[in-house]
């Protein structure tokens, strides 16, 4: 008989503990909601509207250099059919790894662009500023040097 109380009272211990774990638990995914979800800047528009000319500056410098590696590409393909007629010394394949090059380049910054855009987006509805990967605020020195930066320091060496 004293066993079987003995018995029922860890087991009310236990429960209890599970439920402490489960609250804890509860507090922690709370937690990491409001983090998921944090504006660390939102209440430094002066801030934000230093970063938001900033990317639109590079955003602009961008679209600049795209429209001018496309124009030397594109010029490339006139020469290259001229090449074409003469083509002893192999100039024509080095004028396509040349165009492909500048092709690729062109890409890597159209998606600059894109990623600039976001940014623009997330400053609009204030989230800008915060890391992707940890939800803790990007600091305002690496938001400033690097144009769009969606990780802080630590987490950019995961990424
Ligand atoms: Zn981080």
């Amino acid at each position: 008989m004293r066993k079987l109380r003995e018995i029922e009272r860890r087991d009310a211990e236990e429960r209890k503990r599970q439920e402490r774990r489960e609250a804890e638990e509860q507090k922690r995914l709370e937690a990491l909601e409001r983090k998921m979800h944090s504006k660390p800047y939102a209440n430094d528009t002066a801030f934000l509207e230093e970063l938001r000319t900033l990317l639109e500056e590079t955003r602009d410098a961008t679209l600049r250099q795209i429209a001018t590696s496309e124009a030397e590409a594109s010029e490339m393909l006139v020469d290259r059919e001229r090449l074409e007629y003469d083509d002893e010394d192999g100039s024509s394949v080095a004028s396509d790894i040349q165009r492909d090059q500048l092709k690729d380049f062109a890409t890597a910054l159209r998606l600059k662009v894109d990623e600039i855009e976001v940014a623009l987006s997330r400053i609009d509805d204030g989230s800008y500023g915060r890391c992707d990967e940890c939800y803790e605020p990007i600091s305002q020195p690496r938001l400033r040097a690097q144009l769009p930066v969606f990780t802080c320091v630590s987490c950019r060496a995961s990424v």
